[in-house]
């Protein structure tokens, strides 16, 4: 989507803090940290939220979570844990409308979040 800022970074018109990709998924560094690990992954099909999912996105969605796992596995993070967010909407707090999950790690997070 040409308009999208998430595709544009997987098309390199804008330069991300590149960590993994694949055929189907992109991760790179927050580029605004709230943790001292705090990384995106997001799919290279644009769908813009949580909410657009439908069964098509099965196997893609499985795909974000186990390379979201596989991540936290290889930046040692399996020992003192992490958190993985897809914010929805705006009450969920997304602000960019292609879907992404955050990887937070690195501190103590906080519940219930704000
Ligand atoms: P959300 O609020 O869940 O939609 O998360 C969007 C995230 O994208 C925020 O944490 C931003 O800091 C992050 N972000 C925005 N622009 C960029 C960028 N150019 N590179 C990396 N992360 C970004
Ligand atoms: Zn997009």
């Amino acid at each position: 989507m040409s308009d999208c800022l998430f595709c544009k970074i997987i098309n390199g018109d804008i330069p991300c803090d590149f960590i993994y990709q694949d055929d189907d998924l992109l991760a790179f560094k927050d580029i605004n940290p709230q943790a001292p690990f705090h990384c995106l992954i997001i799919p290279k099909l644009h769908i813009s939220s949580l909410s657009e999912i439908t069964e098509d996105h099965d196997e893609l969605m499985g795909k974000l979570t186990l390379a979201a796992t596989r991540i936290c596995r290889e930046q040692g993070l399996n020992k003192n844990g992490y958190r993985l967010v897809i914010n929805c909407g705006e009450d969920g707090g997304q602000t960019v409308p292609h879907i992404h999950m955050h990887i937070l790690a690195g501190r103590t997070l906080q519940w219930p979040p704000g």
